[in-house]
């Protein structure tokens, strides 16, 4: 896919759960892009291999092992940071699935706390930590389709998803007058390595009932990152995108 082209030079992003899956690519495309990456991640593994595969941004990215779960943990990583930040993009999260009448407290505790808690923890830590200098201060979350149309089975996790466009219509209320814009991307069905590794039959079921016929690209997630992050989007405030082929048409 030829993705669009941005130009963040001169720009800090903050990625949580940027060492894998969509994150990465969303690290990988800012670096690509000029940013100056700040990786927060749970995997110290993750970060490993992430580090070494952008070891050419090596002058450009900072990784932090973070669990968006603890503030402690979170605090800490604050008062690491290199330098302020101009992005923070809300990315980090679990799943936990079980149909309602099988789930377990701690799979919705645990949902809860990283989802919906770890986002608080992260936006509420950073919120000071934004750059003084600019107009273009941005906060995306990554929700997904389940928080607008819910799923069986995650029952957790759609109210989370749910959960976190509430926040972020508030916050782009709340903070506009404050040179932010805060929005959200709800993706449907993404490729991720999880995905890579179930049979080719499986997948092409799931192609036939989106209506553009394929699953989503961790391309197509950064493209509209990236695109909510650049200047020209600036009017674009409490909202959220579904990047999802249509699936929930
Ligand atoms: P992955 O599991 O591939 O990546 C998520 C990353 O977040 C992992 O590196 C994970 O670390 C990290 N993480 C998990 N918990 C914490 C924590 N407490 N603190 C810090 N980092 C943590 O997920 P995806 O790339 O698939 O998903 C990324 C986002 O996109 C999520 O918010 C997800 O809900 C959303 N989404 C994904 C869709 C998809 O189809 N893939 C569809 C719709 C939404 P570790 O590996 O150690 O757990």
């Amino acid at each position: 896919m030829q993705n669009l082209t941005f130009n963040f030079s001169g720009q800090v992003a903050l990625v949580t759960g940027g060492a894998a899956g969509i994150g990465f690519k969303l690290t990988t495309s800012y670096l690509e892009a000029g940013s100056k990456v700040v990786v927060w991640d749970y995997s110290q593994e993750a970060l490993n291999n992430a580090q070494k595969e952008l070891s050419k941004y090596a002058t450009q990215v900072t990784f932090q092992q973070v669990d968006v779960t603890q503030r402690t943990s979170v605090e800490a990583a604050i008062k690491a940071l290199p330098q302020p930040i101009d992005i923070l993009v809300n990315n980090a999260g679990i799943t936990r699935d079980k149909s309602f009448g099988k789930m377990l407290d701690a799979d919705w505790d645990a949902v809860i706390q990283t989802n919906l808690t770890g986002v608080y923890n992260v936006t509420k830590g950073l919120l000071e930590k934004f750059n003084p200098q600019t107009q273009n201060k941005r906060i995306i979350t990554i929700s997904s389709v389940v928080g607008i149309y819910g799923n069986f089975g995650q029952a957790n996790y759609a109210a989370t998803k749910a959960g976190v466009i509430g926040f972020t219509k508030t916050l782009a209320k709340e903070l506009g007058r404050k040179g932010f814009a805060v929005n959200a991307i709800a993706p449907g069905f993404i490729k991720t390595a999880m995905t890579n590794a179930m049979p080719k039959e499986v997948l092409d079921a799931m192609a036939a009932k989106v209506p553009v016929q394929r699953l989503g690209e961790v391309d197509d997630i950064a493209n509209a990152c990236l695109f909510l992050s650049s200047q020209q989007a600036g009017y674009i405030n409490g909202t959220v995108i579904s990047v999802d082929g249509g699936i929930v048409l």
